[in-house]
Formats: C-alpha cells, sequence, structure tokens
C-alpha cells in the first residue's frame, strides 16, 4: 500500500487531532496500526503527549461552568427590603374608609397599622399572600423575628386577637 500525499495528509491531520495509531490505520484503511506508528516515526511526528487520551480532554473545562449558574440566586434576597420596609399605608376603599373589624374578611391583610387605641387604627386590608393572615409585604414583616418580638412586647397582637373576637362574634 502506498502512503500518497494525502494518505500523509490525513496522517498528520488525524494524528494532531489526537487518534491512536489503531484508530488512524482505521480511518486510512489498508493498513495496520504498526504502520502508521512506522511512518509517524519517519515524518517525525512521534513525541506527541499522551497519544491514546487527548481527545477526552476538552469535555472537563465545561464542568465547573455547569456549577457557577446558581451561585448568584444564593444572594440574600429575602433580609434586604426587611431593613428598609415602609410603613405600609391602610388601604382606602371607594367610600374612604379603611378595613375595619366589620369589613375585613378572610382575603385581606389582617395586619394592624396604627395603634388599636386611636380613631385612625386601621387594618391593611391588602389582598391576603399564600395562604397567610397578611398580604405579602406584612407576612414578611410579621415572620421576621425581631419585628414580631417587638410587637408582642407593645401588646397589639393581643388587641387585636380580642377585636377579632369581637367582630367574629
Ligand atoms: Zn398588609
Amino acid at each position: 500500500m502506498n502512503w500518497t500525499e494525502e494518505r500523509v495528509a490525513t496522517l498528520r491531520k488525524l494524528w494532531a487531532e489526537g487518534l491512536s495509531a489503531s484508530q488512524i490505520a482505521k480511518q486510512l484503511g489498508g493498513v495496520t496500526r504498526n504502520a502508521v506508528i512506522g511512518k509517524v516515526h519517519r515524518l517525525g511526528l512521534a513525541g506527541r503527549a499522551t497519544p491514546s487520551r487527548p481527545a477526552k480532554r476538552p469535555v472537563r473545562p465545561a464542568r465547573p461552568r455547569v456549577v457557577s449558574p446558581t451561585a448568584p440566586r444564593l444572594r440574600p434576597a429575602v433580609t434586604a427590603p426587611t431593613v428598609a420596609m415602609p410603613e405600609l399605608e391602610p388601604v382606602r376603599f371607594e367610600d374612604g374608609n379603611t378595613a375595619s373589624v366589620l369589613t375585613l374578611n378572610e382575603s385581606m391583610c389582617k395586619f394592624p397599622i396604627g395603634d388599636p387605641g386611636d380613631v385612625n387604627f386601621a387594618f391593611c386590608g391588602r389582598g391576603s399572600w399564600g395562604g397567610h393572615p397578611y398580604c405579602q409585604d406584612h407576612a414578611r414583616l410579621a415572620y421576621q423575628p425581631s419585628q414580631a418580638k417587638k410587637r408582642r412586647a407593645a401588646g397589639a397582637p393581643d388587641e387585636l386577637r380580642r377585636m377579632l373576637r369581637m367582630a367574629a362574634g
């Protein structure tokens, strides 16, 4: 079998791509693995590092990239808004009234706004959120440990419960 220029070119290319001598022999056809090795030596192509493995290498660098997209999600998105939580105004209805024990219903936020003894006291009245008795903003506020403690110290929840009991009865 002849080493035509074309076959030599193919040999050089495949060898450069990292194929083993037996793989190259198969690609060329009509030539043995030993003949390929012999030709490689004559062409001075030998000395390639780890001839049987380089084909697999390009797969590895991709692995860290698979992990990285999930990392930014760990940002503390929940804690950020609670620091600067604005004092929400109670919702005003079309008649200008705010939610009271009389108008409050199951689908409304029951977060008390203001002093329960004050004439301006009202409930938030926004749509309740995800099965909570509060809207999303107030649910966040209510379940924040430090805020909850403060409110308990002020006695507001007890007063609220008493008022809700009155409304129910
Ligand atoms: Zn609310």
